[in-house]
């Protein structure tokens, strides 16, 4: 069953930290960071329709002019969420131009701006190009804790880190995924229909018992799974965590989000032999970045948002980085 979306970092790991997610349907990505993204197609930027921004820290925010030049003029929305401040640092991203050319007849294209932090959303504002984009008050969303988006296929959570300034890791998690067996069916002389989407939903919600099928006959999901009409899959989950200093809050924070994720990128910017100052810029070293790849048993990790300093010594980094992610637990 191939997963729901493809990330992929958009630079080389000396490069703006920005995670791309692309959707294998419905024409769609969502972005973790907005460093420089000039190694996406406009094609590719034009899917977006949610950007997780960890922090606005230029490297990590400094993509979103891109964004809006390209958007500007095809109808569509995007939302951005990230820690306290982003609203408002849209809101001046956006006064810093001229819109006087907009109008009620200009496509009608909208950013809306979330302010997250650890119990929930804090602030929220929509701002439409035919509007000039003058700040509207959105009510704030209301999701579980650590929840910054609930679809019907897919979550994504968020965690605050400490990076001198609140600075968000994200995973996003796949939910329970359910494939149909069309010869299956016809074996069991099953007809397609709408109850295919209510099995699917239920077996999603994780619930099981009986739906009635296309004839009013009652199915048990159980038996369609069994018999393999219906195939069930766990959902993937994919972490990023970036800018975090080594306290022992940050380490349970990342440990959590990137708990069993089947692909986690995380920041490993600095050599183990300069600790001190990768902990005075509140950075994770590739060791220690390594180490909690590690701990939270992740699948596969990618280090990522190496310090420039190291520009001939990337596979120093590397090497340092496997080294600990590999260690066996009893060393
Ligand atoms: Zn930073
Ligand atoms: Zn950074």
């Amino acid at each position: 069953m191939s997963a729901l979306v493809q990330p992929r970092l958009v630079n080389d790991a000396f490069g703006d930290s920005t995670l791309f997610l692309d959707f294998a349907f419905g024409r769609r990505a969502m972005l973790f960071d907005l460093g420089d993204i000039h190694a996406l197609s406009p094609r590719e930027i034009g899917r977006v329709t949610h950007v997780f921004v960890s922090h606005l820290h230029m490297d990590h925010f400094a993509g979103f002019d891109r964004l809006l030049r390209l958007r500007l003029n095809v109808a569509g929305r995007v939302r951005i969420v990230g820690p306290p401040g982003l609203c408002e640092g849209v809101a001046h991203k956006l006064s810093a131009y001229r819109w006087n050319l907009l109008g009620e007849t200009s496509p009608d294209f909208a950013l809306e701006a979330l302010d997250w932090r650890e119990g929930g959303f804090v602030a929220a504002g929509l701002f439409r190009a035919r509007a000039g984009f003058a700040r509207i008050e959105l009510s704030l969303p209301d999701l579980s804790p650590g929840v910054i988006l609930d679809e019907p296929g897919l979550l994504v959570e968020a965690v605050p880190l400490d990076h001198g300034i609140p600075s968000l890791a994200f995973a996003l998690q796949e939910r329970l995924r359910v494939n149909v067996h069309k010869a299956r069916l016809d074996e069991m002389g099953l007809a397609v229909g709408p109850w295919l989407s209510r099995a699917k939903e239920r077996l999603r919600a994780g619930e099981g018992g009986e739906v009635e099928g296309a004839e009013g006959q009652a199915l048990s999901l159980d038996a369609l799974v069994r018999a393999g009409a219906l195939q069930t899959a766990d959902g993937q989950r994919v972490a990023y965590v970036t800018d975090a200093g080594w306290s022992e809050a940050n380490r349970k924070g990342i440990r959590a989000i990137a708990k069993n994720a089947d692909t986690l990128f995380i920041e490993a910017g600095f050599l183990d032999a300069d600790r001190a100052i990768a902990n005075g810029r509140h950075h994770l070293t590739a060791a220690q970045a390594g180490m909690l790849a590690r701990e939270a048993g992740a699948r596969r990790a990618v280090p990522h948002h190496y310090s420039p300093r190291y520009e001939t010594r990337e596979a120093e980094l590397a090497a340092e980085f496997e080294a600990a992610y590999r260690r066996s637990g009893e060393a």
